[in-house]
Parts: structure tokens; C-alpha cells; sequence
């Protein structure tokens, strides 16, 4: 499968992420959806991928701090709970 590039990456307010994909589909991200999708080994079970993270222990103030980017494939999102494990590929991001 193609890897899709981020063209453009912005905030939108301070709880809507939005991504400008380079086949120019724009998708938008509710922050705290996101956090709750972290797919990291602390919120989801490796083995089974299954999700440990309950959505309720997320609190709906959470907002992200810092965006990296990771090579031309993914990006980490440092949380403002202090969550920052989270590697979500832009595939990941693309299909959610
Ligand atoms: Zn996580």
C-alpha cells in the first residue's frame, strides 16, 4: 500500500488537528478522540490489539502540546496530560 504524505498539518482551535493529505483530501481531528485512539504499547495490548486505554480515563480537556513529525511516515503528539507515546503513522491517520 502507498504511504499518503501530509501536505499541510494545522491547528484548527485548540481541540481540532487538521491534516491536508497530498491527494488533497483535508480530514479533521477531534484531539481528544485522538488521544483516546493513541495506539502506543500503554494503551493498546500489543499481543492482541486490543485497546487498554479506557475512554473514560481520558478527560475531555485534554489538548496536545507539541506536534513532531517522525521521518515522512508518522507523527507523535505530546498530550497535555503528559501523554506522549503515541507514534500514529499517517496511515493510521488516514483510515481513522
Ligand atoms: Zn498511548
Amino acid at each position: 500500500m502507498k504511504i499518503m504524505g501530509v501536505k499541510e498539518l494545522w491547528q484548527v482551535d485548540d481541540k481540532t488537528l487538521a491534516i491536508l493529505w497530498t491527494d488533497k483530501v483535508e480530514q479533521h481531528y477531534d484531539v481528544v478522540e485522538l488521544r483516546r485512539k493513541c495506539p502506543c504499547a500503554a494503551c493498546v495490548d500489543e499481543r492482541t490489539g486490543k485497546r487498554t486505554l479506557a475512554p473514560e480515563n481520558v478527560a475531555d480537556t485534554v489538548r496536545p502540546k507539541l506536534l513532531k513529525s517522525v521521518g515522512r511516515y508518522a507523527l507523535t503528539i505530546q498530550f497535555s496530560d503528559g501523554h506522549e507515546t503515541g507514534i500514529y503513522t499517517f496511515d493510521y491517520l488516514r483510515n481513522l
